[in-house]
Order: C-alpha cells, then structure tokens, then sequence
C-alpha cells in the first residue's frame, strides 16, 4: 500500500486499533477483554477484525507460541489524519473553513484547547483564493473557479 492511498478503516476497526495503539503488543484475547466492556464481541468476531486490519497492513502480527501478537503498522495520529483529509476531500475546498467552525462550536474543548486553538489562528495566513477542484454539478462555486483561472 502506498502512502497516497487512504486506508479505509470502519467503526469496529477503529475500535480494534485503538487498543492495540494504547497496549502496544497484544493477543485477539486481550483486545476481546478490553473492549467487553463497551462491546458484545465474541472472541472470533476480533479475530475477523484483526485479519482485516492485517491484509490492511495496518497491523501486523507474529506468532510467540501458541498466540498470535498484533502490534500496529501505523500510527493513532497518521491514520487519524488520513480520515480527516478523506473526510475533507468530500467537501469543495472553499467549505471546508465553514465546517472546521462548525466543528469547533460543537465539540467540548478545554481552556487550554481554545488557546491552542487561538495561537494557531493568529498564525495563520489568509489565503485570497481557495481553488474548487469539484466538478460541475458536485458544488454552487465550480463556474466561479473557473473563470478565475
Ligand atoms: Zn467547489
């Protein structure tokens, strides 16, 4: 898998990863432990996951004995950001600032994350042009893009 592709990870996969991104090196049978609490998995249900996240190569997995060890392939930040940037490339390019405010009025954040967030704005550089790669009939701006070209 190269590095421009977007790894493409569902919900209950997600869930797998991050135990496997808090624990380090762990059995099917941990990751089923961990996450009994929330989820009514079975044991074969994890191990279906694991091999996804394996032909994925987003785990990799090597036997010690009788068990088979998981540890991660990618990082909890990178894989992160990869479904953002997916998440975003849905989206014209000249909304997505829209959405990012939206997000920020919605989610709870600490003081200490409004002032993270404060210091990045006041370092931030105002672009004049956000270029719209959508194509005609996939957003309102298109035609207007075009002409500015
Ligand atoms: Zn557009």
């Amino acid at each position: 898998m190269t590095k421009e592709e977007t790894m493409k990870i569902s919900e209950a996969e997600w869930e797998v990863m991050r135990v496997v991104w808090t624990l380090g090196e762990v059995d099917a049978q941990t990751i089923s432990e961990t996450l009994s609490h929330r989820m009514q998995w079975k044991l074969a249900t994890i191990k279906t996951l694991l091999g996804r996240l394996v032909k994925k190569e987003a785990l990799r997995t090597q036997q010690v004995g009788k068990k088979f060890l998981y540890s991660a392939n990618v990082s909890e930040e990178e894989t992160f950001r990869s479904a953002q940037v997916e998440l975003f490339s849905h989206l014209c390019a000249r909304r997505v600032g829209e959405q990012l405010n939206q997000m920020i009025e919605e989610v709870p954040l600490t003081q200490a994350d409004i002032d993270q967030i404060r210091q990045t704005l006041d370092k931030k550089i105002a672009t004049n042009i956000i270029p719209c790669d959508c194509l005609p009939g996939q957003c309102h701006c298109h035609h207007a893009a075009e002409s500015l070209e």
